[in-house]
């Protein structure tokens, strides 16, 4: 202990270990995102995610995927291994897969109680490993399908002071469900199902489509009032394309949290394009009400920094007012052929 003041200390290694867990794992849903985001990595065709008390009492995510030998997941919950990217120009270049940082599994494991269960595809053996606040406490045979099953219990129980910032299980559930929500939405080919408490809260079919996923996430009435958004765009905007559903003027929420949006096929907070959205119903929608929308926005490599956050949520478009008024007008048009907007609506 530092007892004077300036007797600078070095930290030691676990402290600096769970210091840096804090900026991966923020509450459950940041458990859930990453766990989510490696089974769909992997090849999966289902994704089935169970919490307990908002993911307080425990997280279970179980996929089909490709799985993992002994060697390769005694590997994985390493820091900074990934069998994603090999160097910086992966990075730069644009990478098909949603995670890549290689050090979503050892943060987990650091602030938690960690189980892996594991087969690879055509593999004969399973694997059962365990971490515990960063230490690998047991690894050994286990009879299991192929694919893998990640558990989480006891998720801060090392760090007091986030344990204690938690909220509660509704408020925390809630996070769960937009992301899973997020993912579903995003992957209409993989069948994703939530539970909480053992009761399911949806479950997607996997079939492909996304109207039909918009269906099993928001329900009948809200798909059947989706409009598509099919892109025809400014020739010299930034993006390639914007595809994906919308919302009829009268199927609004009072929160923006219906809005969702993908860049490159991965789930982002991208403040511009939820603007460029709202702004295309111009006074179709009162100020305080928000549509549903699913969009897809191609984007050249260059052209965005999909890294800008650790958590990898947010991005950052090299021409953000470019972006901007793709959106819209790819909104805009789609509403307008509908003929919900006046073809006298505003575009300035
Ligand atoms: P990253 O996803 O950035 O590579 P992670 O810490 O999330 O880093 O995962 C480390 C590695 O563990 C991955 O690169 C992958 O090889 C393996 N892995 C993690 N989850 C799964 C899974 N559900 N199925 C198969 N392999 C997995
Ligand atoms: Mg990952």
């Amino acid at each position: 202990m530092g007892e004077t003041p300036g007797d600078i200390q070095q930290l030691d290694e676990r402290t600096v270990e769970r210091i840096a867990a804090g900026e991966v794992v923020e509450r459950p849903a940041s458990v859930v995102k990453e766990l989510v985001e490696n089974a769909i990595d992997a090849d999966a065709d289902r994704v089935t995610v169970a919490v307990e008390d908002g993911g307080r009492g425990g997280i279970r995510v179980t996929d089909d995927g490709i799985g993992m030998d002994r060697a390769a997941v005694q590997r994985a919950v390493e820091q900074h291994t990934t069998s994603k990217i090999r160097d910086i120009e992966d990075l730069e270049g644009g990478v098909a897969t949603l995670g890549f940082r290689g050090e979503a599994l050892h943060a987990i494991g650091a602030v938690s109680r960690l189980t892996v269960t594991t087969r690879p595809r055509g593999g004969d053996t399973g694997t059962e490993l365990v971490v515990e606040g960063g230490e690998v406490t047991s690894v050994g045979p286990a009879g299991c399908p192929e694919g893998t099953t990640i558990e989480i219990e006891d998720l801060f129980y090392n760090v007091p002071a986030r344990r204690k910032y938690l909220k509660q299980a509704s408020t925390e559930f809630a996070h769960v469900n937009s992301i899973v929500t997020s993912y579903a939405l995003a992957n209409p080919d993989v069948a994703v199902s939530l539970s909480h408490d053992g009761r399911e809260t949806f479950a997607t079919t996997g079939q492909g489509d996304l109207r039909e996923t918009v269906m099993s996430v928001y329900g009948r009435e809200v798909a059947e009032s989706m409009i598509a958004v099919e892109g025809a765009n400014l020739p010299d905007g930034p993006l390639d394309g914007v595809t994906g559903l919308v919302s009829h003027p009268e199927t609004t929420r009072a929160g923006r949290e219906y809005l969702s949006t993908y860049v490159n096929g991965r789930y982002v907070r991208a403040k511009t394009a939820h603007d460029a959205v709202v702004d295309a119903y111009g006074t179709q929608i009162a100020p305080d009400r928000y549509p549903f929308a699913v969009l897809f926005l191609d984007v050249p490599a260059g052209d965005v920094d999909v890294n800008v956050h650790p958590r990898k949520m947010e991005v950052r478009f090299v021409d953000d007012d470019g972006v901007h008024e793709q959106v819209r007008t790819a909104v805009e048009d789609a509403l307008l052929e509908d003929g919900l907007l006046r073809s006298s609506a505003p575009r300035g």
